[in-house]
């Protein structure tokens, strides 16, 4: 026989099991960016090569080693899109949807980065992300910050995620404290491990972020950019603490919280957690005022954020979440009549009540084998058509989950059967 042939290292399948836990993430996700009138955005998976190079940064994790490049029949050098934003960018760019207007947008689906796989980080995973282009002042980093709290409040797990905010200043401001900090790390080069130097002269700002136990205490003293901030950038981040101050929302300023992107500026965040191990942050993302420009186009304020649907996912099922998706009714339909007459009442019954789910025995068998798959659905209640109940011109309910005699119905009293199928439970429960 042949060798199966397996899946891609780090590309997992989503099975049944678990498909429900990511239907109540988009979900809650969709419902939200309703309640904040976001509109959705797609955008193709593959893009050119240069798009994330010019976007995220040449000296990056993601461009220098993620990234799965290729190059396609013509030569063009392609790369499957390791983040929404940059895509996200160019297609409004390329469609006119940022000039002299503002969106308010959000999108959804798969990201690759070629990373070494282990729990909660995978070679293809999956981000639910939003954006807002022209609005240049806090009150927009204030509402994404704000919305991206409710949702974790909406999926439950507000109690083990935490917020850290801070500012990366701007272009000119970077550069002063830049110039500082490398300083500082060329004082302290005995101390750096070897990413560190290789980032020192290359992207410095991202050695503050390094988790190198032995490095911390050095990087802690390092020079801050709060103390190059000027009064335009500092005023902005005041803003937005005070905003979420005024909302509620709890919140630590990390002044070593970077991110891996090249394009953000000013404000920037983090949701983490403690439960994911080293993969501990959920949801991020900031302000990239430079990025519209940057590709190309008249220069625009833009913010957003994304969010990794297997952390939330794994969140959830750390917390036993569980959402049923039982059918609410099997209906068993023993011997041929009974089966020609089952297919069209089960298609009647989807007419009148178009939220019920129902499970139609497929495949015959005996009453007693019907009744065990009707157990084994989950469902709630067996509808029964047999060999009795065609003679009476009925059909009999049984109640799966509670013991209680079965009740028989006209076969034609649709009004009586709607009402019951359209999750009247009192009435039901009476009748039994
Ligand atoms: P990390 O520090 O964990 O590598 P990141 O800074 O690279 O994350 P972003 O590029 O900001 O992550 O992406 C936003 C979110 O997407 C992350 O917070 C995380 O939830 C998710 N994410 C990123 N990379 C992966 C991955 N390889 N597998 C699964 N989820 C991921
Ligand atoms: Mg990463």
């Amino acid at each position: 026989m042949a060798k199966n042939i397996q899946a891609i290292r780090g590309m997992n399948d989503i099975l049944p099991a678990v498909t429900p836990l990511w239907q109540f993430v988009e979900d809650t996700f969709r419902q939200l960016m309703k309640s904040y009138a976001y509109d959705e955005i797609r955008m193709p998976i593959l893009e050119k090569t240069e798009l994330f190079k010019r976007s995220i940064g040449e000296v990056t994790d993601i461009v220098e080693k993620e990234m799965y490049t290729f190059d396609d029949r013509n030569g063009d050098s392609l790369t499957l899109r390791p983040e929404g934003t940059a895509s996200c960018v160019r297609a409004c760019i390329e469609n006119g949807l940022l000039h002299n207007q503002t969106q308010r947008l959000w999108y959804t689906g798969p990201m690759f980065r070629h990373e070494r796989p282990q729990k909660g980080r995978y070679r293809q995973f999956h981000q639910m992300g939003v954006e807002v282009f022209g609005f240049a002042g806090p009150d927009v980093d204030a509402e994404l910050i704000m919305m991206s709290a409710r949702l974790l409040k909406n999926l439950g797990l507000a109690d083990i995620v935490r917020l850290e905010i801070n500012s990366l200043g701007v272009s000119e401001e970077r550069q002063a404290h830049r110039t500082e900090l490398v300083k500082y790390f060329e004082q302290h080069q005995d101390q750096l491990d070897e990413d560190s130097q290789r980032r020192l002269h290359s992207n410095p700002l991202r050695i503050l972020d390094s988790k190198n136990p032995a490095m911390q205490s050095m990087i802690e003293s390092a020079p801050r950019l709060a103390d190059f901030m000027g009064e335009e950038t500092q005023q902005h981040f005041t803003r937005v603490c005070d905003f979420l101050a005024e909302a509620g929302i709890a919140y630590t300023v990390n002044h070593r919280l970077v991110r891996g992107l090249d394009y953000y500026s000013k404000t920037v965040f983090e949701w983490v957690t403690d439960e994911l191990g080293a993969q501990g942050t959920v949801c991020a993302g900031g302000r990239f005022d430079g990025l519209i420009e940057q590709l190309g186009a008249k220069p625009s304020p833009a913010a957003g954020f994304a969010l990794g649907i297997e952390r939330m996912v794994a969140l959830l099922e750390g917390k036993n979440v569980s959402v049923n998706q039982n059918p609410d009714v099997y209906l068993i339909a023993a011997g041929e009549k009974a089966e020609q007459l089952a297919i069209v009442f089960a298609e009647r019954l989807r007419d009148i009540n178009k939220d019920l789910s129902l499970m139609l025995n497929c495949g015959g068998g005996s009453f007693k084998s019907q009744m065990k798959r009707a157990d084994k659905s989950g469902a709630r209640y067996a509808l029964i058509l047999g060999d009795d109940e065609i003679a009476k011109n009925s059909i009999a309910i049984k109640d799966l989950r509670e013991n209680k005699p079965q009740i028989d119905i006209q076969l034609d009293d649709y009004s009586q059967i709607a009402k019951l199928m359209l999750n009247d439970e009192a009435l039901l429960i009476d009748k039994i």
